[in-house]
């Protein structure tokens, strides 16, 4: 069974979305693309006008990864007019976006607001509460690797929504049905079922896979 991996970094998988840097050539598999906040540098506006035209191709199903990072030195203020600029594009051409985040969540928050699009954070590996907090917002949460040995995750997935859920192995070199066998355990339904659910998610985003 192939599985959809919602997040990924290998352009040789071809059931999932392709996390396409704006450099890069460009991939005939479905892809998103977006400046990550540690490649944010002075020619950052030189580079989202190339995403821009690049997003428009019918296989970009969605923006990002964009976001908000506390780890790196760059300027916050400037970070977040990256990452509005990406919203703001992202409403215009109605794809959703995925967002990198840490350590941020609270600051992320307010730009619901902002998108008339979904917003997906990609890679949660974090506390319940901020995980309450998100869905509340209406975000939607994808989840990793850490699932497969972080037990205070596995509680937070068995009560957060099926609705509301994605699977990914981002950079992790991993078998993604590991994480759909895991989570499939965790949810009391079969991995055929917890895949359709996922199938139904993307519809909701809507991407059409
Ligand atoms: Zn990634």
């Amino acid at each position: 069974m192939i599985l959809f991996d919602f997040h990924h970094h290998n352009r040789e998988n071809t059931y999932g979305i392709y996390n396409l840097e704006p450099k890069e050539i460009v991939t005939e598999k479905k892809f998103s693309v977006g400046i990550h906040p540690k490649d944010i540098d002075e020619n950052w506006e030189e580079n989202f006008e190339k995403i821009k035209e690049i997003s428009l191709l019918p296989n970009c199903v969605a923006i990002g990864e964009c976001g908000l990072d506390g780890l790196i030195s760059l300027n916050e203020n400037l970070q977040k007019e990256v990452f509005e600029k990406h919203i703001l594009w992202a409403n215009q051409i109605k794809k959703p976006v995925i967002i990198h985040c840490v350590k941020r969540f609270s600051e992320i928050i307010p730009f619901q607001k902002t998108a008339k699009i979904p917003l997906v954070i990609h890679g949660f590996n974090k506390k319940k509460t901020i995980a309450d907090e998100m869905l509340r917002h209406g975000f939607y949460l994808s989840f990793g690797k850490s699932v497969l040995h972080s037990l205070s995750l596995q509680s937070i997935l068995k009560e957060f929504p099926l609705e509301k859920i994605f699977l990914e192995t981002d950079d992790a070199n991993f078998n993604i049905e590991e994480l759909y066998q895991k989570t499939a355990e965790i949810k009391g339904i079969s991995i055929e079922n917890l895949h359709n659910k996922i199938l139904k998610n993307l519809e909701s985003l809507p991407i059409k896979i």
